[in-house]
């Protein structure tokens, strides 16, 4: 028996296989459309989420020879804060589904802030920011030809992208989410655990549209037989980066992961409290398991492996991201040379949107691959300060960091990232954390995995970086790197 994950990202649909000694046994991925409908704008459709999602989930059985009654469970991970809104009798979306990235309501987000910053963060965790879906679904509401009026009926359903899945698959019987993804709305009281009545107030959504809260590892439902050829359960869910988490098996209070992609995803796990960060970071539901809430301090970094494509693409230096590694260790240290990728201004932990890449420390000796070398080592940097803010939040002590992502290939990222926090960054064998987590959830929730213990086991080790350099070098690495974001800051108009 298998477990079937649906990992549903933001540029692609995934379904993979994993046996009961976690290893993956089929993959299939199907990319979809992007829609920019106006600048800052990005919509996917959502029925093309759906065939895309429902596709690679039959074709991956298809391909490991495999069918329906070899499936134990259906786990689901998703793009997070994406709004969807349909229409609880004919199934039909009324809107595009409004992606987190998409900017149209910054500036109602801006006028909130003022009165409402603490209110919204003591109950959701969360910021402020037209990435979370409360204010998409607003607008959808305020839009969209009589939806409000409809929404006010009871006539529409609001989901997060494993709702529309769930509510898909189910034929359209179940409306449901988990805890992550329901912390992820900027709705959602983390303390309480249930949507927030005065928050729906304010932003005007009638709490019908909602749907019902489980934890992250039990059954939602049963699927239709028009889509595998028995029903299968659905007993795990949870978003992308919380799946993540649990696939890194950081389970307990202090373990925390790094996810190295377009750009880099930092969670730490903070255990049964959620604690405010004075760092402007995210504090957010991990998982439910039974009784128990696990929160999560999350930060990011917008440019990680972006800077590399930049390389590639911008400046051709490098004619893949593989090429870098070798490029960096053409030379034996970045010779003065400090890249702050601040090419969309700066996140945490200093929030200027108005700060612009920049290369200091250029000399006559200057080359390609210092340049190069700095790019790489601004990936480390930026991480080692999200870290850093976290730790100063959480006042808890980390002993390794837990790594996965497409730049994780990097071996000199990695060991640079080790040197910079002066503690060991590991290496898991298996890099689909995100869908294992996924499937890890569901497998618990009908005994496929009879416990914590049997899957901890599973967590392997691929390689463990050591900090290799002394404190006097690292200070000067980490002096050198703060003047060089001094520069970058406030850097345009405004
Ligand atoms: P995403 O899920 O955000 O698309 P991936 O996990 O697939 O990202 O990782 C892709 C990113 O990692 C790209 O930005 C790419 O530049 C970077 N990357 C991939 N391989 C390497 C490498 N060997 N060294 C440095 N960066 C890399």
């Amino acid at each position: 028996m298998y477990i079937l994950s649906l990992d549903q990202g933001t540029t692609s649909s995934r379904a993979i296989l994993f046996d009961k000694q976690g290893e993956i046994v089929g993959i299939e991925q199907k990319e979809f459309s992007q829609i920019y409908p106006q600048s800052a704008w990005v919509e996917h459709d959502p029925e093309e989420i759906w065939h895309s999602q429902a596709a690679v989930a039959t074709q991956v059985l298809i391909n490991a020879g495999l069918n329906s009654k070899d499936v134990a469970a259906i786990g689901i991970t998703n793009q997070r804060e994406t709004t969807i809104v349909w229409n609880k009798k004919t199934g039909k979306p009324v809107y595009n589904a409004i992606v987190w990235q998409d900017r149209r309501t910054s500036a109602f987000c801006d006028s909130l802030k003022v009165e409402y910053n603490d209110f919204i963060r003591e109950k959701t965790g969360l910021i402020i920011d037209a990435y979370f879906s409360a204010t998409k679904i607003k607008w959808i509401l305020e839009n969209v030809e009589n939806a409000q009026e409809q929404a006010d009926n009871g006539e529409l359903a609001f989901g997060t992208v494993d709702t529309w899945l769930v509510w898909k698959l189910t034929g359209g019987k179940v409306h449901a989410t988990d805890v992550s993804n329901a912390s992820r709305t900027m709705l959602f009281n983390i303390n309480t655990l249930e949507w927030d009545k005065e928050l729906l107030q304010l932003f005007k959504i009638p709490e019908n549209m909602l749907p019902e809260v489980k934890s992250s590892s039990e059954i939602f439902g049963y699927t239709d037989t028009s889509i595998f050829t028995i029903p299968l359960v659905i007993s795990g869910i949870a978003g992308d980066q919380q799946a993540s988490l649990f696939g890194q098996m950081c389970v307990e209070e202090g373990m925390l992961k790094n996810t190295y992609g377009t750009g880099c995803f930092m969670m730490l796990n903070i255990g049964k409290k959620p604690v405010l960060s004075k760092n402007n970071l995210l504090t957010t539901i991990a998982w439910k398991i039974g009784n128990e809430t696990n929160y999560a301090l999350e930060g990011s970094v917008f440019i990680g492996g972006a800077v590399i494509q930049w390389l590639r693409d911008g400046l051709h230096i490098v004619s893949s991201a593989k090429e870098s590694e070798q490029m960096a260790l053409q030379v034996t240290d970045n010779g003065g040379v400090y890249f702050v990728p601040a090419l969309t201004g700066l996140g945490a932990p200093y929030w200027d949107q108005y700060a612009r890449g920049a290369i200091l420390g250029i000399t006559r000796a200057t080359t390609s691959a210092h340049i190069t070398r700095a790019a790489l080592e601004a990936i480390a940097f930026q991480s080692n300060e999200v870290l850093r803010s976290m730790l100063f939040d959480a006042s808890l002590s980390v002993t390794e960091l837990r790594v996965d992502g497409g730049a994780t290939a990097n071996d000199f990222l990695m060991q640079f990232q080790a040197d910079l926090l002066n503690f060991p960054v590991v290496r898991p064998k298996i890099l689909e954390t995100t869908a294992l987590g996924a499937a890890y959830f569901a497998g618990l929730a009908v005994g496929f995995w009879k416990n914590m213990e049997e899957i901890k086991n599973q967590w392997i080790t691929d390689k463990t970086f050591f900090p290799l350099i002394d404190n006097d070098l690292r200070m000067k690495y980490l002096t050198h790197w703060n003047k060089a974001v001094k520069r970058a800051l406030d850097w345009e108009e405004h």
